[in-house]
């Protein structure tokens, strides 16, 4: 695997890639890999012939009162978990290559972003578009694989590649889980012993929803109530959103017909969490 500090060496050993009939995958992350990462990267090794791991703390995707400062950044283990994977390439720029002085441009999408993650995290997802942006038109034509983890994420980018034209096709990955059903997460080591069991209320909450759902239930205030009423009931569980959504807009139905998805949001003793589950209603 090889290492890639600079935009200009990603664009050119995308072009060599591409050249000998290789497709690059591209899997952005910022780092602190663990076995969700891994996923991603697997599958976008099964599928392209080269595979570009992206490892950057996009400081224009924290709020101030957000956890930059103290994010974990090892890129040494990451290095060692991208290539045990199946990365060939692990592009690790510093700030002042994805930001020179005098940056001045910013991608912002509507719609999707203005619910949800959106509502308590301003500046958060144009700081996700604005770096993706810049990683897709300095890798061009590729496969982006992204996590359902973070589910808005994955339907704002979408937009924003249809919405522009870019030359990428947008691969969503399937959530990876602990044994009880905590997402894995970067944040997880923050939650400590106290934390940990608690935290299984996100998954629990989201199953009773898809539960719900799945056995007919249409009104998505009563499955919102199901899901925050599991996640009031953990003392150390503050919530910060369960809500039930069109997967394509992310706007909430007047009537559970079809698939929808279950988002949920928690701090858990000062960590946040998110996590999220489709669920299949009657097809109308
Ligand atoms: P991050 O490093 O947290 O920005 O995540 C990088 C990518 O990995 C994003 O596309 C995430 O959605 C994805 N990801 C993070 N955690 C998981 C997980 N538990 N399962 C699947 N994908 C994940």
């Amino acid at each position: 695997m090889e290492l890639i500090r600079s935009l200009v060496a990603l664009r050119s050993r995308a072009e060599e890639a591409r050249a000998s009939a290789r497709t690059v995958g591209l899997v952005p992350t910022m780092g602190a890999l663990h076995a969700g990462h891994a996923s991603l990267v697997q599958r976008a090794a099964r599928e392209c012939g080269a595979v570009v791991v992206t490892l950057f703390v996009n400081p224009l995707q924290f709020g101030p009162s957000e956890d930059l400062a103290t994010y974990p950044r090892d890129l040494a283990t990451d290095s060692v978990a991208a290539a045990g994977a199946g990365a060939t390439h692990l592009f690790a720029p510093d700030a002042g290559e994805m930001y020179p002085s005098g940056f001045s441009t910013s991608v912002r999408v509507a719609g999707p972003t203005e619910v949800l993650e959106g509502d308590s995290r301003p500046g958060h997802f144009e700081g996700v578009t604005t770096v993706v942006a810049k990683l897709l038109a300095a890798t061009g034509p590729c496969r982006a694989y992204l996590g359902e983890k973070d589910f808005q994420q994955l339907v704002v980018v979408r937009r924003m590649v249809a919405d522009l034209s870019l030359p990428a096709e947008v691969v969503g990955c399937p959530i990876v889980r602990e044994a009880d059903g905590l997402a894995l997460s970067s944040r997880n080591a923050r939650l400590g012993e106290t934390g940990r069991s608690p935290a299984s209320a996100l998954w629990r909450s989201l199953r009773a929803g898809r539960d719900l759902v799945e056995s007919g239930e249409q009104a998505p205030g009563r499955v919102r109530s199901a899901m925050g009423a599991i996640l009031r009931a953990e003392p150390l569980v503050s919530v910060g959103y369960a809500e039930v959504v069109d997967p394509e807009t992310l706007m909430a139905p007047e009537s559970i017909e079809g698939e929808v998805r279950l988002l949920v949001a928690a701090t858990v003793g000062g960590t946040r969490l998110i996590d999220n589950v489709a669920a299949c209603g009657p097809s109308g």
